[in-house]
This record gives structure tokens, sequence and C-alpha cells, in this order.
């Protein structure tokens, strides 16, 4: 037998090794092992919630028999489906997987806390876990059936927005209902009863999983990253409330430290593009512009991928802003070799990265560094967006909706109040991509029709390979 001594002891090293963890992910040299580190962390929470079940809990014990085999069941689904999608996920399907991962979450928590109300459970330790388990079961089932179709969209099986005449109201009304069944729930603790009626519970996940649907479906592309992140945080926080259900340090321990670098992550992202948490969630942005500024003026001209090298290659200063599409063609390696040859020729070579380029935050950042790219000549949004001025190439390589000026003029852009990186600024823009598609958020982009802006069509991969050839012909 397992002491609960030992049992809390594995906790208090999970909690440090979270943490830890966390504190080596701030900077991209050091994230790697802080990944492994906390991992660790999570490891040694399991097998301590595994043997909390034959030592502390004498619930867990009377069924010993029939838990241990769910239990390893469990466990060996989770490991392997976890370890099988790991591996086969590509970089640019990451978002997706992390809310699947974290609709999961949100849901487990929301199991067990109708399993806590059921059996009676959370009834019989009193109003302030009743009320805990309602709340945290609440708020799982918002972000299960929530991130689910956050992943619909992110995965492009579900592009439109979507909303109800008052869909407001609805989402108020369902709202207020289930926190009014949650009332009553409260209501029959505080008189003593054992347990939960099915209908009620019934009810009460059935209006929670509404209102999760609801309140994602409105909410466009361009603002996925900070639902999925808000997801997160709100997951975060229904484990910490099971965990108090439960008296489980582990879970309170995680929970509060999810829910916690969720909400900063929310908020930083809904910074970064110039928005307010409660207006992504309760307004009309991310869907379409309304065209009430009118049609958007100029023309797009093209460039052959050699002209665009050789002006990079005779340039002091070039800009290179990553997107989307430099990962989809995964051509940050050729990227990279371009960028050599510029800086034996003596070109200052700078990048700009967005805080929401690419799909998710950081993504641009790993990208390239795992080309090599150093870290110091890599530049966040705010530390170079003055530099364009004075630039005599920007080129965007499959980037779109983080380059598109009517951010800044066009008030019926839904993107309009993102900041923006100020390619138009720069002497000559060149924008590298395969044709002419609309960005993530499915609006034009007025930078193309710029008269310094030239298009390069083509794949970025080959688009590099063209580059790399013409600037070595040169010498
Ligand atoms: P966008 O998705 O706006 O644009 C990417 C561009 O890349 C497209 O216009 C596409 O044009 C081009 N492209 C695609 N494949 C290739 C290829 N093989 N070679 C060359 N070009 C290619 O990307 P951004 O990075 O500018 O913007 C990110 C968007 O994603 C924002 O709207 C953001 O809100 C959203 N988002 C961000 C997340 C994050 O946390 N970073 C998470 C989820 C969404 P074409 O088809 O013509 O080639």
């Amino acid at each position: 037998m397992f002491s609960a001594f030992l049992i809390d002891a594995a906790y208090f090293v999970a909690a440090f090794l979270f943490l830890y963890g966390l504190k080596r992910m701030a900077s991209p040299v050091t994230a790697r092992s802080g990944i492994i580190v906390a991992g660790g962390g999570m490891l040694v929470a399991v097998v301590a919630a595994f043997l909390y079940g034959f030592d502390v809990s004498p619930r867990a014990e009377a069924h010993l028999g029939t838990n241990l085999f769910l239990l390893i069941l469990a466990l060996g689904l989770g490991t392997g489906w976890a370890w099988f999608s790991g591996k086969r996920v590509a970089m640019t399907d990451m978002p997706q997987m992390v809310a699947l991962y974290n609709g999961m979450g949100g849901g487990a928590a929301a199991a067990i806390a109708a399993t806590e109300l059921l059996s009676g459970n959370a009834l019989a330790h009193g109003v302030v876990v009743t009320v805990l388990a309602i709340l945290g079961g609440l708020i799982g089932a918002v972000a299960l059936s929530g991130s689910l179709i956050a992943w619909a969209k992110l995965d492009g099986r579900m592009n439109k927005t979507w909303r109800l005449a008052k869909h407001q109201y609805v989402n108020a009304a369902l709202l207020g209902g289930a926190l009014f069944i949650g009332a009553i729930i409260s209501v029959m603790a505080i008189a003593g009863a054992t347990e939960t009626p099915v209908f009620l519970i019934l009810v009460f996940f059935a209006v929670a999983l509404a209102l999760g649907v609801l309140l994602t479906t409105p909410i466009g592309g361009a603002d996925m990253p900070v639902v999925i992140s808000l997801y997160n945080a709100f997951t975060g926080l229904a484990v910490a409330f099971e965990g108090f259900v439960l008296q489980n340090p582990a879970m309170i321990i995680a929970g509060t430290v999810v829910g916690s670098a969720g909400t900063l992550l929310t908020l930083m992202m809904a910074k970064a593009m110039n928005r307010q948490v409660s207006n992504i969630i309760f307004s009309d942005f991310g869907g379409e512009d309304d065209g009430a500024d009118g049609e958007i003026q100029g023309t797009m001209k093209s460039a052959d991928a050699s002209d665009a090298a050789i002006a990079m290659y005779y340039a002091s200063k070039v800009i290179i802003v990553p997107g989307y599409g430099l990962a989809v063609a995964q051509a940050q390696h050729k990227l990279y070799e371009f960028v050599k040859l510029l800086q034996k020729q003596g070109v200052e070579v700078s990048f700009a990265i967005h805080p929401v380029a690419g799909r998710m935050p950081g993504h641009m950042n790993v990208l390239l560094a795992e080309a090599g790219v150093p870290y110091d000549i890599i530049f966040d949004l705010e530390d170079i967006n003055e530099d364009f001025a004075q630039a005599d190439v920007a080129i965007v390589l499959g980037a779109n909706d983080v380059v598109n000026p009517a951010a800044r003029t066009r008030k019926s852009s839904p993107i309009y109040g993102m900041p923006i990186l100020n390619v138009d600024q720069a002497r000559q823009a060149y924008v590298v991509k395969r044709g002419q598609g609309k960005g993530y958020s499915g609006v034009e982009n007025e930078l193309f029709f710029l008269d310094n802006t030239s298009m390069v069509y083509g794949d970025a991969q080959k688009v590099m390979v063209q580059m790399i050839e013409a600037v070595k012909s040169l010498g």
C-alpha cells in the first residue's frame, strides 16, 4: 500500500515540474526541454492519481475490481490515441489537435461533475462542493461543445459563421437556464437530498452543450485562435473545480495552471489583435466585409521569382514576413538558404513575426527555428513595424491577413482594428502565393492592389528554389 504522504509528495513534485516546465517554455531556446519537463510532471500526476484509488479513497477501494480494469483501459486508450495522433499530426494541423484535446479535457471535467452529482457524492459533501461541481460541469461542457465547433471550423469542415435571430438573447436564456437548474440542485443539497434526479442532470448538460455550440458558431476564422485559447482557460478552470470536488490536489494545481496560462494567452492574443475578449465572443467580428467602404481600388501586378530575387540581392535592407503558406509549402529550409546568400552579399535581412501568423501562437518561430534561422534576426511586430518604412524590399511568403492594410483603413472589414505588419510602407513589396486566394479570415487584401506591390505566383517552395537559382547565377 502507498501512503497518502507519498501520494501528496508526488503531487507536489508534479506541480513543481508543471511550473518549471512552463517557465522553460517562455523562450524558444529552452521550450523543447520545458515540454519534456512538464510532460514528466503529468506522468508523475497520472501515476499518483492512479495510486490514490488504492490508498486514500474508501469509495474507490470498494469498487477496486471493476475500477482497476476501467482505469487501465482508459489509460491505455488515452495514451495510445495521443501517441498515435501526436506522431501523425502536421504542424499546420496543430490548432485542430489542440482544440480536440482541449474539448476532451472539458468533457472529462463535465463527466466527473455528472457522476459526482448523480451518485450524490457532491451533495453529501455540502453545498460548496455541489456548487463547484455544477460550475465545473457547466464550464467543462461549454468548453467541450465549443471546442468541437472550433475544431470543425479550423479543419475546414464548417466554413460559415452561423447565427440565430436574437442570438445573444438565446445564449443569455441558455446560460440563465443552466444556472437556474444549478441553483435547484444546490438548494437540494442544502435540504439534505442524497442524489440528483437524472432528468435534471440531462437537461443541465444538454443546455450547457447547446450554449457552447451557439457561443462558437457566430465567431469567424480570424478569431479562432483567441476562442481556442479561451476554451483552454475554461477547461483548466473546470478541471480545477472538479479537483476540489474529488479533493485531488494534482487536478487543482494543473487546472489552475492551465486556467491562468490560458487566460493570460487569451488576453495577450486579444491585445495583439487590438480586441476585447468580450467583443470577440459577443460581436459579429470575423464575419464578412459588408462592402460599406466600397470596392478596393487598383490592380494586381505579377513579377517573376527571379526579378524579385535580384531586387533583393541589390537591396541594402530586406524584411521577410512568413505566414501560413510558408508552413504548408515547408519552404523554411530553402528560405534560409536564400537568406544566407543575401547576407553573404551584405544585405541586412530581418524576419517580422505577427503574433497570429500561421495557425497557432509561435507557429512561425517554431518553423524558422526548425530551419536554423538565428533568433537575433527574428523580430516581433512591435519591435520591427517601424522599420518597414526604411526597407528597400519587404517580401511576404504565404501570409495574407497579417499584412492586410484594410485592418487600418476599412471600417467595414472584419479584421478592422487588428494590428498588422506595415509591409505596404516598404519601398517595394513582393507577395509570394499560389493564386488569388483570400486569407484565413476570407477577406480581400488591399496590399495586393497597391502600386508598390507585385505578386509572385507559385508554391513557396518552388519560388524559393527559383530565387536561389537566380541569385546564384549572378555570381
Ligand atoms: P493566411 O491564412 O491569412 O494566408 C495564408 C496565405 O498563404 C493564403 O492567402 C494562401 O494563398 C497562401 N498559401 C497557401 N499555401 C501556399 C503555398 N503552398 N505556397 C505559397 N502560398 C501559399 O495566413 P497568415 O499567416 O497571414 O494569417 C494567419 C490567419 O490565421 C489569421 O487570420 C489568424 O487570425 C488565423 N489564425 C491564426 C492562428 C494563430 O494562433 N496564429 C490560429 C488559427 C487561425 P493562396 O491560396 O493563393 O496560395
